[in-house]
C-alpha cells in the first residue's frame, strides 16, 4: 500500500488547492480513455483513492493520525464517478461515441518569391488527404448494410467493470473492446475504407495568396481540411507562407531596401541612374553632392500593404565609391582639384554620428 501524498507526489503539508491540481495532472495522465492499459488502470485507481481520502479534511486527518482503517467503503453512494464527473465533465454515463467526427485541419506549406508576396498570387496544390468514401457514401458499411448494436456493451459504448479496493467496491468503466465505444459493429464493413467512411485521396485545391503576405502568415480555407471519420465534416487547411528571399532587394515590413554604390565625382556632380525594383526599372536622381550613406526613398515602390492597396516604400542607399588605382594623370587631376579647393593635406573634419560636420580642424595632429 503506498503512501497517499506520494502517490499524488505532493508533500505532508500541501493545501486542499495543491493536492486537487496534483490530482487533476495525473488523472489526465491516466484516465481510461487516454490510457486503457490495465497496469496503467491500477495506478489510477490508487491515485483516485488517494485523492478521495486526502481531499476529504476529515479523512486527511485519520489518515495522517495513522488509522488507516475505517476507509473501507469510503466512497459509498458512487463517489468515484462524482469525482469522475467533477474532473471530466460529462454524466456517469457517457453513451456510446458517434461515428461521425469533425475531421482534422491540416497545415501546407508554400514557398513564394518576393514578387508574389508584393502582389499576390495563385497555385494549385496537390496534397494528399482524407476524403469521404464515395463505394460507401461514408457509412463504411457494404452493400447498403446498416451498422448492428454491439451485443456486449448492449450499445452503451462502455463496459462497466467492478473492483474491490481497500476502499471497498470500485466501479470504473472502459470504452468498450469490441465497437471500440461507437455502441454498434459494422458486421459487413465497406471494402474500399474498412469500415471508416473516408478514404485517403490527392486533391488539388487552388489556393489565393493575397498581395503583402510574409514568411508566417497563414490562410485559413474553411472545411478545405480532411474529412473526419464517418464522413464528419471537413477541417480547416491552413496554407503558410515562406517567402523566399531576393537577390539583392530586402525587404523590411512592406518597405524594401536596395544598395547601390556610385562613384566619387558623380555624387559630387549629380546623376541619374536606374535600378529594378519589384515594378520594373525605376529613374533615380541622385543630387549633386550627395554623401555615402544617404537615402533616396521612392514613395510606394515597396510591398502592397496587406488587405490594402497602398504600398511600402522602396528604400536607395546610396554608398560613394572613392576611386582606387590611380594613374598619373587621374593623380594630378585630384591634385590640381584639391589645390583648387583649398583643401590642405593633413586638413580633417569631425563630423558627430549623423555624419554632420561639426568643426574644422588643422594642424593640430600634424607634423
Ligand atoms: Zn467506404
Ligand atoms: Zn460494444
Amino acid at each position: 500500500m503506498s503512501d497517499f501524498y506520494q502517490l499524488l507526489g505532493v508533500d505532508r503539508g500541501a493545501t486542499q488547492d495543491e493536492i486537487k491540481k496534483a490530482y487533476r495532472k495525473i488523472a489526465r495522465e491516466l484516465h481510461p480513455d487516454v490510457n486503457p492499459d490495465p497496469e496503467v488502470q491500477n495506478k489510477f485507481k490508487e491515485v483516485t483513492a488517494a485523492y478521495d481520502a486526502l481531499s476529504d479534511p476529515q479523512k486527511r486527518q485519520q489518515y495522517d493520525m495513522g488509522s488507516r482503517g475505517g476507509f473501507g467503503g469510503g466512497f459509498g453512494g458512487g463517489g468515484f464517478s462524482d469525482i469522475m464527473d467533477a474532473f471530466f465533465g460529462g454524466g456517469g454515463n457517457r453513451g456510446p461515441r458517434p461515428r461521425m467526427r469533425q475531421g482534422q485541419d491540416a497545415l501546407i506549406r508554400v514557398e513564394v518569391d518576393l514578387y508574389e508576396a508584393a502582389f499576390g498570387t495563385e497555385r494549385d496544390i496537390t496534397l494528399e488527404s482524407a476524403v469521404a468514401c464515395e463505394k460507401c457514401q461514408a457509412t463504411g458499411c457494404a452493400d447498403n448494410s446498416q451498422p448492428e448494436m454491439c451485443l456486449i456493451c448492449k450499445g452503451r459504448g462502455e463496459t462497466q467493470q467492478v473492483t474491490r479496493s481497500i476502499l471497498g467496491q470500485v466501479m470504473t468503466s472502459r470504452p468498450c473492446n469490441t465497437c471500440n465505444g461507437f455502441g454498434s459493429v459494422i458486421p459487413n464493413p465497406c471494402r474500399e475504407c474498412a469500415g471508416d467512411g473516408r478514404v485517403r485521396a490527392r486533391q488539388t485545391i487552388n489556393i489565393k495568396i493575397p498581395a503583402g503576405v510574409e514568411t508566417g502568415n497563414r490562410i485559413q480555407m474553411s472545411g478545405r481540411g480532411e474529412v473526419g471519420p464517418g464522413g464528419g465534416p471537413a477541417g480547416d487547411l491552413y496554407v503558410e507562407i515562406v517567402e523566399r528571399a531576393h537577390e539583392y532587394l530586402v525587404r523590411e515590413g512592406d518597405n524594401l531596401h536596395i544598395q547601390i554604390g556610385i562613384s566619387m565625382a558623380h555624387a559630387a556632380l549629380g546623376t541619374h541612374v536606374q535600378v529594378e525594383g519589384i515594378d520594373g526599372t525605376l529613374d533615380v536622381d541622385i543630387k549633386a553632392g550627395t554623401q555615402s550613406g544617404s537615402t533616396i526613398v521612392l514613395k510606394g515602390k515597396g510591398v502592397t500593404h496587406l488587405r490594402s492597396t497602398s504600398r511600402g516604400d522602396l528604400i536607395v542607399h546610396v554608398d560613394v565609391h572613392t576611386p582606387v588605382k590611380l594613374n598619373r594623370e587621374q593623380e594630378e587631376l585630384l591634385q590640381k582639384f584639391a589645390d583648387a579647393r583649398g583643401e590642405k593635406d593633413g586638413e580633417i573634419h569631425l563630423s558627430n554620428r549623423d555624419g554632420g560636420v561639426f568643426g574644422k580642424l588643422r594642424g593640430a595632429f600634424h607634423r
